[in-house]
Order: structure tokens, then C-alpha cells, then sequence
């Protein structure tokens, strides 16, 4: 099969010439941590001046999941990333 439409080096570039990802914009929220436009603060929860995310409720629900991950993972007998850090800091002090 041929192609047609062959697109010469010059119309690839300028169509490339959008492709670039911008970085994401960061502005510093009232409590001085930085976070998006548009978004939650992921350190206080607060948007538009009043607190939409508990953070504190959020956090304990994550070391709960990580833990109940960590004890499967054990269960299993693959090793968590805990016993590779024991096992390291044992190496390093042997
Ligand atoms: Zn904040």
C-alpha cells in the first residue's frame, strides 16, 4: 500500500509545534502551602476560603488502607516495602 498523503517535515513540525505540555500552575494557598488553581488544597482542604476536604479524616483513611495493603502484602509473602527498609538498615549495620 502507498501512502497518499505523505505529510512533509515541515506540516509534521507545525502540528508538533502545539504538542507541548505546559507545567501546572501553582499559586500559594492562605495557609502558605502551594496548590492548583481551581482546586482543593491537598495540605489544608480549604477552597474558595472554607474547608471542603477533611484532611485530617483523609490521612487516617490512607494509614488505614496502607496498613490493611502492608498486612495482605504479608499474608501473601511478598515483601513490603517495610521489610526491604529492615532489611536494608540490618545490612547497613552489619
Ligand atoms: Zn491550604
Amino acid at each position: 500500500m502507498v501512502v497518499r498523503m505523505r505529510v512533509n517535515r515541515s506540516k509534521s513540525g507545525k502540528r508538533r509545534s502545539h504538542h507541548a505540555l505546559a507545567a501546572t500552575r501553582l499559586i500559594k494557598c492562605e495557609c502558605g502551602g502551594l496548590r492548583q488553581n481551581h482546586r482543593a488544597c491537598p495540605s489544608c482542604g480549604k477552597y474558595g476560603g472554607r474547608v471542603v476536604v477533611d484532611v485530617v479524616a483523609r490521612a487516617t483513611r490512607e494509614a488505614g488502607r496502607q496498613k490493611r495493603r502492608e498486612k495482605a502484602m504479608r499474608a501473601s509473602g511478598m515483601a513490603t516495602e517495610a521489610a526491604n527498609a529492615a532489611a536494608a538498615s540490618s545490612e547497613k549495620a552489619a
